[in-house]
């Protein structure tokens, strides 16, 4: 038996069948329900959705014979598709030249009549027929051949619905998953914001408040202090021949005193308040609803706590307080902080002073 042409667009078609994704799929109502209706039409006892692969011809749905697919040589579609845009009539397997020693004739299903018509995909690429078959000699109508065109036109559009679900099921995840990248891209900028935020607030070596954010803490709490006229009172704190402790010990030494400096003000002022750093060995704090007397108090534990540090070195820190007057603004109250605890320096260091100026 010579093997049947091949269609000269043999590898586009196989692509486009493979495209599909219907080969060895399970059986589906829809295909069963053409082949019904194109044999009742027809009057014949078997019929098939066929696709042509390569070697062999599969059956999307079949009626009236059981195998689920066959050698290709011996396949009636793979020759209806050699002329994709015909319908294939043999009225007598027995009569025609072409098929009169074909081996589904003469052995298996002993074929004497068929008629079948190829499913074209978008492309016009042939992937098998719509076929109806007899083991007796038939005829076709032209309103029964016309109905059988009907329905492989249906068949191939079910096939390219099918297609087109698919690639939108695809579209769809992919979509998703872009959304979901993006969420996750977004959520982590608004992280890395939040961070950022907090570093533009936060001394790194020390964690505590920086200068920025004491200045926004203390315009805050001066709009507090007028709303409710309670008092409020501003420190500075200058450690103590600092440059001294960094000539003598090193810069690392001189780090460690910074940030226990910063513990012990945090522990002081944790409750109510707040400690910033304010400059290089500077610190600012805040003490909401203090009036200058327990500010000074609370001053003076605070700089017996420096003395105190354990950091086996010689610590001290002067500091200078101010209270916030009504109206006053922020940077008068820390400036007369300054001035204070610059009078706290010249005094001798290691000591608080008050600013008490009207
Ligand atoms: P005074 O008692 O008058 O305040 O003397 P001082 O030496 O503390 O003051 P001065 O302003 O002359 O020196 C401050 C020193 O603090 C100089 C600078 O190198 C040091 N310093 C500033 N920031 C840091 C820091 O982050 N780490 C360390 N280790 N040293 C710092
Ligand atoms: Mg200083
Ligand atoms: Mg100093």
């Amino acid at each position: 038996m010579q093997r049947p042409a091949k269609p000269a667009n043999e590898r586009e078609r196989l692509l486009a069948l493979q495209a599909t994704r219907l080969l060895d799929t399970p059986p589906e109502q829809a295909f069963d329900d053409l082949v019904s209706v194109a044999t009742t039409i027809c009057g014949t006892p078997m019929g098939a959705v066929t696709l042509v692969d390569e070697d062999r011809q599969w059956f999307k749905a079949r009626q009236g014979f059981e195998s689920r697919e066959g050698p290709r040589s011996e396949s009636f579609c793979s020759v209806a598709i050699l002329e994709p845009r015909r319908l294939m009539l043999v009225e007598d397997t027995h009569g025609d030249a072409r098929f009169a020693d074909h081996p589904a004739v003469n052995g298996g299903l002993r074929v004497r009549f068929y008629a079948g018509v190829p499913l074209l995909d978008g492309e016009g690429l042939p992937l098998g027929t719509l076929c109806v078959f007899n083991d007796r000699p038939g005829q076709l109508s032209e309103s029964q051949a016309d109905a059988l065109r009907a329905l492989a036109r249906q068949a191939a559009h079910l096939i390219e619905l099918r297609q087109t679900t698919r690639a939108l099921n695809v579209q769809i995840r992919e979509r998703d998953w872009y959304e979901q990248q993006l969420n996750q891209y977004s959520r982590m900028l608004e992280e890395q914001n939040a961070d950022l935020a907090e570093q533009t607030r936060t001394d790194p070596l020390t964690g505590l408040p920086n200068r920025r954010a004491f200045t926004v803490a203390l315009a805050a709490a001066i709009e507090r202090a007028a709303r409710l006229g309670a008092p409020l009172s501003v420190a500075l704190l200058d450690l103590d021949h600092f440059k001294t402790i960094n000539d003598v010990n090193g810069h690392a030494e001189g780090d460690r005193v910074l940030a226990e400096t910063a513990s012990l003000l945090r522990a002081h002022f944790a409750a109510a308040g707040m400690a910033a750093r304010y400059g290089g060995e500077e610190f600012a704090v805040l003490m909401p609803d203090t009036s200058l007397d327990r500010a000074q108090l609370q001053c003076e534990f605070l700089r017996q706590g420096i003395a105190a540090l354990p950091v086996g070195l010689v610590v001290s820190g002067s500091i200078g307080v101010a209270q916030w007057r009504p109206g006053e603004e922020p940077r008068r109250t820390v400036a007369r902080a300054d001035a204070a605890l610059y009078r706290a320096k010249h005094g001798g260091r290691d000591r608080v002073e008050v600013d008490e100026a009207p």
